[in-house]
């Protein structure tokens, strides 16, 4: 069997004719089993990649290859969409009024009505949600919700599933929940996801490949620590970290030198020790972190981000030594 499930080549597909939108011109492939993140600002087009994969909408260029057979399109058939993968969107498309139960059975048919309960059970369990069989969607939460969803969508023999901003209507603890279980499904079942979010820590956490889009255009593609500590354009850095960015005269002034418009470090790259090289800054604020306290540095007007991993090591007014041990120039 061929590794790559998923193959897409220069895919197009814009909505307008007098200006960008949509997405231009976007090729990748994905490993069976993968999950894939794909992070862009809001209208950088994610959403309408992922329709394109799911057969929703027609490209105006490029084709989607799902094991080697072309996706269609929704002119090509009755029901828009493809029987081996499942998108779920932010509404969920639930049955708000019926239980818990019979929205996941729903999906299956009633051909084996034993085997039937035996599989919507065993999902059910897949995504801890067995205590809430006999509740109506209606009197769930929506970190619930999405599980039903997610339960829902897997249980008819599902080979990809795609997440549109899956995480964007359930709060922080559930969030962490919900990652997991993603995480953990797609090593059990062996299920490819490709997930689709404006949070970049979403897609670090969970991912075995990151995408970045921006205005339609395919910027970076590779494994999330690699882009992410070599993010090729500013707007990839921005976009996945806390990232400090200075203008070039700001640079010069903390004593980096570039002949480029910007330059950018996390602030896990700044080190705070005394060397020959490092320079005096002024802790002008202190954040408590937890475990850590991120620190507010300025020098010469220039203010950067630092982290203190003793927690309290440093207090505001305090003068330290730090260095930026690198840095990129964009
Ligand atoms: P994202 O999901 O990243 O927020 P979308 O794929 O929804 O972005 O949209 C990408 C761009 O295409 C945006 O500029 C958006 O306004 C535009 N767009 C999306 N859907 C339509 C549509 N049906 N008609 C016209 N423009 C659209
Ligand atoms: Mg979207």
């Amino acid at each position: 069997m061929n590794e790559q499930i998923i193959t897409v080549t220069n895919l197009t597909k814009q909505y307008q004719e007098t200006q960008v939108s949509g997405i231009s011109n976007i090729s990748f492939s994905i490993k069976r089993g993968d999950i894939v993140a794909i992070i862009g600002e809001s209208g950088s087009g994610k959403s309408t990649l992922l329709k394109c994969i799911y057969g929703l909408l027609k490209p105006d260029e490029g084709e989607v290859l799902l094991n080697n057979q072309r996706v269609k399109g929704p002119d090509e058939q009755l029901i828009p969409g493809n029987t081996e993968m499942k998108m779920v969107t932010q509404d969920f498309s639930l049955n708000i009024y019926a239980k818990v139960y019979d929205n996941i059975a729903s999906m299956l048919s009633n051909t084996d009505i034993k085997a039937k309960q035996e599989k919507t059970m065993e999902m059910m369990e897949h995504l801890h949600i067995t205590k809430l069989k006999d509740k109506k969607i209606i009197e769930l939460s929506g970190g619930e919700q999405q599980r039903v969803a997610i339960a829902k969508a897997l249980i008819s023999d599902t080979k990809v599933l795609l997440l549109d901003e899956p995480f964007s209507q359930v709060d922080y603890l559930l969030k962490n929940q919900l990652r997991a279980d993603i995480k953990r499904l797609a090593k059990e079942t062996g299920l490819t996801i490709i997930l689709v979010s404006h949070d970049p820590t979403d897609g670090l956490f969970l991912a075995d490949q990151l995408l970045i889009l921006k205005q339609g255009i395919l910027l970076q593609n590779d494994k999330p620590e690699t882009i992410y500590q070599n993010p090729s354009a500013l707007y990839t850095a921005q976009i996945l970290g806390n990232a400090v960015v200075l203008d070039a005269v700001q640079a010069n002034k903390l004593g980096l030198k570039t002949q480029k418009q910007h330059v950018v470090f996390y602030p896990e790259w700044v080190e705070l020790k005394s060397t020959w090289n490092s320079r005096r800054f002024e802790v002008k604020e202190v954040y408590y972190k937890g475990f850590y306290d991120e620190l507010l540095l300025e020098r010469n007007g220039v203010t950067i981000r630092a982290l203190q991993l003793n927690s309290g090591e440093h207090k505001k007014n305090d003068h330290v030594q730090a260095n930026i041990g690198r840095f990129l120039a964009f």
